[in-house]
């Protein structure tokens, strides 16, 4: 289906800035292209590289290293650079906001970000801070593409005190790029993507980890004979080591409590394979499998075998070829 297109009167913001251009604020640009194409971008990135190279992908927009210059007139100020960064960056853009700006996020932990921008702005600047659950393991500028956001849920985490009309733009900007938004206590938000995804990312980190470590089995033998649950987990522990470095000090509380029932659990099975207990191990897997379906019935992911990628896959070469 065509996305729709909308004009500038039915599009929240005339212009919006992007701190960071990586896989998210590119992928944020790509789809205002594609969807509010009279939208103005302008964006800052601290990477020389990266800023020539959106100078390639984006070439009627602004873009270069000064945040304070691509802020200058925005409507929406979109700080999409890793979590620890964004105190420099609030610390940066603050003097130069125009009146009546929203400044949201797009970053993976919700306390730490608004701590980090409290007491940033003046009154007349609206906080409202916010994370896509939409991503991959690619990093940068050209990993960016239109329809990350679409069918995905926004997480928005308004605190108290916030400015109404400005978490009613922000909400209608996110589904416009075709998202599906709900409002979550930030505390609450860090606690449910403790569970959700920054433990299977700390999961998938040890398991690559440790295989890679074995004494007795070699890093060549990991990677000839990675089956399919192995190879699953290189993909997430393929994300950015800065990105993810950050989501885990800067959500340790909520983390370190998931990771204890997690242990508990695992203990537990350990537990059950050894002593045998086939029942409670197979009630366990029952009980998992239906929640993988739930996900699929809800749409944020496909019931394609292998998701899909079997048939993406390079034929294997015959044995001794
Ligand atoms: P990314 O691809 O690594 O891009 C981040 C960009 O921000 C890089 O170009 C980086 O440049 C730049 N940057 C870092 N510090 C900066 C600063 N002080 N000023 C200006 N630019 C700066 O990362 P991403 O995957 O887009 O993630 C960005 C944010 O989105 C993170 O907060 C993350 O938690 C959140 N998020 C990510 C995902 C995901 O799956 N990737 C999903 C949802 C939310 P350098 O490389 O030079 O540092």
């Amino acid at each position: 289906m065509a996305a729709e297109t909308y004009s500038s009167a039915d599009f929240p913001y005339d212009r919006i800035a992007l701190i960071g251009a990586g896989l998210i604020g590119t992928s944020v640009a790509h789809a205002v292209r594609k969807r509010a194409p009279d939208t103005l971008i302008a964006f800052a990135d601290n990477d020389p590289a990266t800023v020539a190279e959106l100078a390639s992908l984006f070439p009627d927009n602004l873009s270069g290293s000064d945040p304070a210059i691509a802020v200058k007139d925005a409507d929406l100020v979109l700080l999409c650079v890793p979590v620890g960064a964004i105190g420099a960056v609030s610390d940066a853009i603050a003097p130069h906001l125009k009146a009546g700006a929203t400044v949201s996020d797009v970053g993976s932990v919700k306390m730490a970000v608004l701590d980090q921008l409290a007491g940033k702005f003046g009154p007349d600047v609206h906080v409202v801070a916010g994370h896509p659950v939409a991503g991959s393991e690619r990093s940068g500028p050209s990993a960016g593409f239109a329809e990350l956001f679409e069918n995905r849920y926004v997480i928005l985490t308004p605190t108290e005190g916030f400015h109404i009309p400005a978490l009613q733009a922000l909400t209608r900007f996110w589904r416009k790029l075709g998202a599906m938004v709900e409002v979550m206590e930030p505390t609450h938000h860090d606690l449910v993507l403790a569970i959700t995804s920054h433990l299977p990312h700390l999961i998938a980190y040890t398991i690559v980890g440790t295989a890679a470590d074995l004494e007795d089995v070699t890093e060549g033998e990991v990677m000839k004979f990675s089956a399919g649950g192995f190879r699953d987990f290189t993909r997430i522990a393929a994300s950015d080591p800065v990105m993810w470095r950050d989501v885990f000090l800067n959500n340790k509380e909520a983390v370190l409590e998931v990771l204890g029932r997690f242990s508990e659990d695992l203990s537990a099975l350990q537990r059950a394979i050894r002593w045998g207990e086939a029942d409670r191990l197979e009630d366990w897997f029952t009980r998992t499998r239906t929640i993988r379906q739930g996900i699929v019935e809800l749409g944020q992911d496909t019931d394609e075998e292998d998701f899909g990628r079997r048939s993406k896959a390079p034929v294997p070469k015959p044995y001794g070829d």
